[in-house]
């Protein structure tokens, strides 16, 4: 089969298009014939190098595909179904899985960076990670859909508990986790503020629901948040820009409030007042991905057509280095999609 391979850590010329063996499902696995595999900030992380990640190594995180063989102890799925694949690895049987809590297994990781992921013809999946997908949803919007959809449920939902009524700041409306993010906190019926560069992404969130947008090359985010919010800042920030965002993010959170983090394009070294975050009472909550039982919850809500997968744009898998290209140009508003 043909694949997507990095042998080395590096810029977009180390993605190789080449032939590697078919891969082949163990008995208690379902060999999947990849339609679409959804890009992630993950994968140019994992391309320029991570701790983790063994050479030469697969890319990938999001796939839908069809289903072409059923392994032996494997019930319920038949050839040609439909399918996507949750983005996650994990072992299973440990006390954290069995307790329903994959992310905090000791060998979780997500599918393309820990283990070989889905920039490739086939691939082979416990029928655990296996979802059918219905009808009216293609391929490329199925697989737009499980790591940023379930990362921005586990952060809203899972950890920041979030009520209805709330307000919550949405960090950069344009990425997969900002669309996600904005669309879950408008089920809840929240006030939803968010940032992005330019008035165009501005008011795609806005079409989204988003009730306030903040150009922040040109306003200041926590000045714009205390105006609508009467200065008294945000029940929850959704934070993934990292170093660039920390200071004004945490400005804007009302006393007590939640700031949940998944995430640092932008850098990792963050300072923070500890005067400040005693005498604000705030909480401040790390994010990874999120467990199947809330994978389950929020597809519940995109097979029903209360969330919707946003698509950017599509490349052939051939295509990978032009797609690596774009997405670190970011764009984009939505996901894009690679078609093998
Ligand atoms: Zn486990």
């Amino acid at each position: 089969m043909k694949a997507v391979r990095i042998h080395q850590f590096g810029g977009p010329q180390v993605l190789r298009y080449e032939d590697v063996p078919d891969a082949k499902p163990r008995k208690d696995q379902v060999l999947v014939r990849v339609k679409a595999c959804a890009m992630n900030h993950l994968d140019i992380w994992v391309r320029k190098g991570l701790p983790g990640v063994s050479l030469p190594h697969i890319l990938g995180s999001d796939v839908s595909g069809e289903i072409v063989e059923v392994g032996e102890y494997v019930t319920g799925f038949t050839p040609e179904q439909r399918v996507l694949l949750a983005p996650m690895h994990f072992c299973n049987h440990c006390a954290k899985c069995v307790a329903g809590l994959q992310n905090q297994c000791p060998e979780f990781t997500v599918l393309g960076f820990g283990v070989d992921g889905g920039n490739c013809e086939l691939i082979a999946a416990p029928a655990v990670n296996v979802i059918p997908i219905p009808d009216p949803l293609d391929f490329n919007q199925a697989a737009s859909v499980p790591l940023v959809f379930l990362t921005a449920w586990h952060m809203l939902v899972g950890l920041g508990g979030i009520r209805p009524g709330q307000t919550v700041l949405v960090l950069g409306a344009s990425s997969g986790v900002g669309i996600a993010a904005i669309q879950i906190a408008k089920l809840f019926q929240a006030r939803v503020i968010t940032t992005a560069g330019d008035e165009t992404k501005l008011e795609k969130a806005r079409a989204l629901g988003a009730d306030h947008g903040i150009n922040h090359y040109q306003q200041k985010i926590s000045d714009e948040v205390k105006k609508f919010t009467n200065k008294e800042g945000v029940d929850i920030v959704i934070e993934h820009v990292g170093v660039a965002t920390w200071e004004q993010s945490l400005k804007c959170l009302k006393t007590a409030g939640t700031l949940v983090t998944c995430g640092a394009t932008t850098g990792p070294q963050a300072a923070i007042d500890l005067r400040f975050l005693y005498s604000r009472q705030l909480r401040l909550l790390g994010s990874y991905m999120g467990t199947m039982g809330e994978l389950y919850e929020v597809l519940g809500h995109v097979f029903a057509g209360r969330l919707k997968p946003v698509v950017d744009r599509t490349f052939s898998l051939q295509d990978v280095q032009s797609a690596h290209e774009y997405l670190e140009k970011s764009r984009m508003f939505g996901k894009v999609i690679l078609n093998p």
